[in-house]
């Protein structure tokens, strides 16, 4: 039975609910995990606040050392790692061994640089008689919440961040799959993380809530469904915490009639179905002009048609199943709904014979916009393709969602690019690509997508509060607060 806890420097079985792993690919039961009690995760945040001190007070420069010896841990120990990634998420090797794993990695190695240039906006005398500081000064104990579709990424880009800036951090993986945040505490051990810094708690919403009501944790970071996050803002005005929130996404791609389709097809393809598209910024809805449909349907239909769908292990395999048998039948069941309300399939859709959660590519068109395939996550290498006649109506469906985390514009006219940009309410927009990210660009989105960024220097910052110190220079100098300069 795996340890489902790490708490004060020791990984151990915790007393709560034992959960059992499945292997998407197989059915067949992985392992069985101890998750964390009420108490264990108290002890988890006991151990957290213990350690915030002395963490805290910590160099840059030393806080920067472990993470950069935790990233080359994290790639001296790619077998194990991609081995129990592969067997709870399904995700094919070579796309965690050769893609995830080394980025995760980069991500730290940013998070390392960005804790030494941590630094308040400098001294000045902003009052006769004053010289006020602003400083950046770490929150506490703070709570990571992830998700299952990128276990390990996403544990580091809640610790990076957190640790970098000198909190201590409680993480709680998602019930699925929580093997690789355990391996990843004891590897930041190895790196000479102090014992309590980074502790783990497994289990699911319970867990979470605990956490969340826990008056010592001064910020929650949730990575998940807006459910999810909804349900943890709630929590955390009890005790007036700060939220960070990256929940979901339904991101549109606007092809215009002077784009590259054949770039735009094979690259939309890729963004519809990387992780069988269980991925928050996954081209789900394109929506292309009228003069060009049906090319870029053809196209389209025909590169979703190559994606090699397999069992995760073998080193071809661009997909493998989607996360669990139900996951994958509420994908069938969103596009079954599609079909009886009047769209039509154009390619997948069909859901396989035999063991494992695999599901094809699927595309879709004549879906209505107010339809629950367009509107709704489906989480599944689905893409909706629908039509616009003018740029005004382009940008008009593409912010008719409640999301806004991803987009992406395709068009070989730059002045086209640079319009339509900045209409579009999302925290990305790719032009001419849609997925690639960068450790220094900051992740996150707007409206029902959330708020707060994950990777770039803004994520370091969000983990900080700045504290104003204000020195005066005369011992016994009347002082003029509320006079204005
Ligand atoms: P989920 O909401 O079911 O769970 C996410 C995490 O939150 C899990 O650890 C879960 O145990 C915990 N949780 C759930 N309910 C909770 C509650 N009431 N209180 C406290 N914790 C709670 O999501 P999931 O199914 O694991 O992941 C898929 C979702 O995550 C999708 O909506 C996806 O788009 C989103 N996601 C977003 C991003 C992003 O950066 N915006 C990235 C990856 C995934």
């Amino acid at each position: 039975m795996a340890h489902g806890l790490h708490v004060d420097g020791v990984t151990r079985p915790g007393s709560g609910e034992a959960a059992l792993l499945v292997d998407p690919a197989t059915g067949d039961i992985v392992d069985t995990v101890s998750q964390a009690s009420a108490a264990e995760v108290t002890a988890a945040v006991d151990a957290a606040a213990a350690a915030f001190p002395g963490w805290a007070a910590r160099t840059p420069g030393e806080r920067a050392r472990v993470l950069l010896r935790l990233a080359d841990l994290l790639e001296d120990d790619a077998e194990a790692l991609t081995d129990l990634e592969v067997a709870e998420t399904g995700k094919p090797v070579a796309v965690f061994r050769d893609g995830e794993l080394p980025f995760a990695a980069d991500n730290l190695r940013f998070f390392a640089g960005s804790a030494r240039s941590l630094e308040g906006t400098g001294a000045g005398s902003f009052s006769a008689g004053y010289t006020s500081m602003l400083v950046r000064r770490p929150l506490g104990v703070v709570a990571g919440i992830a998700p299952w579709n990128f276990p390990l990424v996403m544990a580091v880009w809640k610790i990076g961040p957190a640790l970098a800036a000198g909190n201590t951090i409680v993480l709680k993986p998602a019930p699925s799959t929580p093997r690789s945040a355990i391996r990843l505490a004891e590897l930041a051990a190895r790196a000479g993380l102090p014992a309590g810094v980074l502790n783990v708690v497994t289990g699911g919403a319970d867990v979470g809530q605990a956490l969340v009501h826990d008056r010592r944790v001064a910020m929650v970071s949730v990575t998940g469904s807006p459910g999810a996050g909804r349900a943890v803002m709630e929590s955390a005005a009890t005790s007036t915490k700060r939220v960070h929130l990256e929940l979901g996404g339904k991101a549109p791609a606007l092809v215009f009639g002077d784009a590259d389709l054949q770039a735009a097809a094979t690259a939309l393809t890729m963004a519809a179905t990387y992780n069988s598209g269980q991925d928050c910024t996954a081209a789900t809805r394109a929506y292309v002009h009228t003069s060009v449909a049906d090319r870029l349907t053809g196209l389209l239909a025909e590169q979703m048609g190559r994606v090699r769908v397999g069992h995760p292990r073998e080193e071809a395999t661009d997909i493998g199943p989607l996360v669990s048998t139900g996951h994958r039948d509420r994908v069938h069941g969103f596009v079954t709904r599609a079909v009886a309300a009047g769209a039509t399939l154009r390619a997948g859709g069909v859901l396989p014979e035999g063991p494992g959660a695999y599901y094809p590519p699927t595309l879709l068109t004549g879906a209505a916009q107010d339809a629950e395939i367009v509107q709704d996550e489906v989480f599944g290498p689905v893409l909706v393709l629908g039509t616009f006649e003018t740029e005004d109506e382009a940008v008009a469906l593409a912010n008719d969602s409640a999301y806004g985390l991803a987009s992406s514009i395709w068009t070989t006219d730059v002045a086209t690019a640079l319009r339509v940009a900045p209409r579009i309410q999302a925290g990305v927009t790719w032009v001419n690509d849609h997925l690639p990210i960068a450790s220094e660009a900051p992740h996150g989105g707007v409206k029902g997508s959330g708020f707060g960024k994950d990777m770039s220097h803004e994520a370091v910052l969000e983990y900080t509060v700045t504290q104003h110190v204000m020195i005066k220079h005369a011992l016994r100098q009347a002082h003029d607060s509320f006079r204005p300069a």
